[in-house]
């Protein structure tokens, strides 16, 4: 009798003063497994708007979608913030090979490309196996060429993507220095298809100009076989496409806190996408996931920070991240906390915490809290999350960063093939429970997670 007594006593002295934070965590977490807003939330985007690239009526469409969507999830304060940026739309795009089989090449001209001049261009292929060797050209040896830089990207996805996104960046410039009039990269795609995979690039000063496009991995390999058997290969070359001021807007909503109202914990994905496919995995799922974390998150009683989701509206071509600082230069003091989700659907296998959250009491009951769904907390601090918080956290935000398991998401993403079907429910929702017991925990803290001064 004593001893029940004394357990009892025990578990009212210390069980649920200690267990409740953790114990509701693990309740948010369990309930997000079968929650269905991040699927409906995708299914919706996909079949009400599609792909919605910046600075198109797409994007339009997509604005005033995503205020109804938060709103009709009971986030507070929706609003849109607008900034100016440089839009690119594509015209009609083809090429042929000239000669030989004549075949007509799978290509999608990358983000800002100028066209080709009115009649298009035919010109005598260069073939690169790598980017280095196109590098290691001497000036002047490419003068009249189209330039092609077959570099396969390695299924090391992310890495492979980050080594490889020179190439497609500042490709054509590169080939224009020696004298390039054209530059097609193939496709950054880790799957063997036939649909190519566009992308942002940018020309360097005081280079000419020429239009650049991605083309197909199988064509790609084609060109390169029909160069080594010492043929003489040309291509004619159209492309079309039109550059000009226009409006972004990133959509934002929040679940405001109760006794910490003013400390902000930012999570988002970007709303804007490619003009292919249906930006379901780039970056719908992102989105999704975030936006249904910090309603789940929210679900088991008011937290004490307020959490905001910011729905970013041109990180494609590179713009919402710096608006968005530049818009909150004032008030950054007030985000305690950020992260984007912006690497796809494939589910989540670790995270890595902001430096002073490493250790910190908030923190204590995650590594158990995120055991069942087989996500890690890496010993490494974040440094950095997608890129639209990127200039945020370089302004002093701490970051947290989920790793997500990638291995696909370089077969789909800027194609015809980041289609609603690669989204997998069950590891969607593994993202959004992860998601929501973080962010459970830091918003009901008063944890600091700057660097202490
Ligand atoms: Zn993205």
């Amino acid at each position: 009798m004593k001893a029940v007594l004394a357990a009892i006593l025990a578990l009212a002295l210390t069980g649920p003063v200690l267990a409740q934070p953790s114990s509701n965590a693990a309740a948010i977490r369990n309930k997000a497994l079968t929650d269905p807003t991040a699927w409906d939330f995708l299914a919706s985007l996909t079949t009400e708007v599609g792909n919605r690239q910046a600075g198109t009526p797409r994007a339009e469409r997509a604005r005033d979608w995503a205020v109804a969507r938060l709103t009709e999830l009971g986030f507070s304060n929706v609003h849109v913030e607008s900034f100016p940026i440089q839009a690119w739309r594509r015209g009609p795009e083809n090429a042929q090979v000239v000669g030989l089989n004549g075949k007509t090449l799978k290509i999608l001209g990358l983000g800002r490309s100028v066209a080709t001049p009115a009649g298009g261009i035919e010109a005598p292929l260069a073939v690169f196996p790598t980017y280095a060797a196109l590098l290691a050209a001497p000036a002047g040896s490419l003068t009249g060429k189209i330039v092609l830089v077959n570099q396969v990207m390695t299924t090391e996805a992310a890495s492979g993507y980050g080594a490889l996104r020179p190439a497609r960046t500042n490709g054509a410039s590169e080939a224009a220095k020696r004298g390039g009039v054209a530059y097609l990269i193939r496709s950054l795609s880790t799957a063997h298809t036939d649909l190519p995979h566009t992308g942002a690039m940018t020309y360097a000063d005081g280079v000419p100009k020429v239009p650049a496009a991605a083309i197909s991995t199988p064509d790609a390999d084609m060109l390169a076989l029909m160069a080594s058997r010492g043929r003489q290969v040309s291509l004619k070359l159209n492309m079309s496409s039109s550059m000009g001021p226009a409006t972004g807007w990133t959509v934002v909503g929040e679940i405001p806190g109760s006794t910490r109202p003013n400390e902000v914990i930012l999570v988002g994905g970007h709303l804007d996408s490619w003009d292919v496919g249906q930006g379901a995995v780039d970056d719908g799922a992102g989105m999704a996931v975030t936006v249904s974390a910090a309603r789940l998150a929210a679900s088991g009683g008011r937290l004490q920070r307020t959490l905001r989701v910011a729905l970013f509206g041109a990180e494609e071509m590179n713009y919402s991240g710096q608006a968005y600082l530049d818009a909150h230069r004032g008030d950054l003091a007030t985000i305690v906390l950020a992260s984007e989700s912006d690497e796809g659907a494939g589910g989540l296998t670790s995270v890595r915490l902001p430096a002073r959250g490493i250790g910190a009491p908030v923190f204590a009951p995650l590594a158990e809290l995120l055991a069942p769904l087989k996500v890690t907390v890496a010993a490494q601090a974040a440094t950095g999350s997608g890129d639209d918080v990127a200039p945020i956290i370089g302004a002093g935000v701490p970051a947290f960063a989920f790793q997500v398991d990638a291995g696909h998401y370089f077969d789909w993403h800027h194609s015809d093939d980041d289609t609603l079907d690669k989204v997998d429910p069950a590891r969607l929702n593994q993202m959004v429970a992860a998601f929501a017991v973080l962010l459970n925990l830091a918003a009901n803290s008063d944890q600091d997670f700057r660097p202490a001064k």
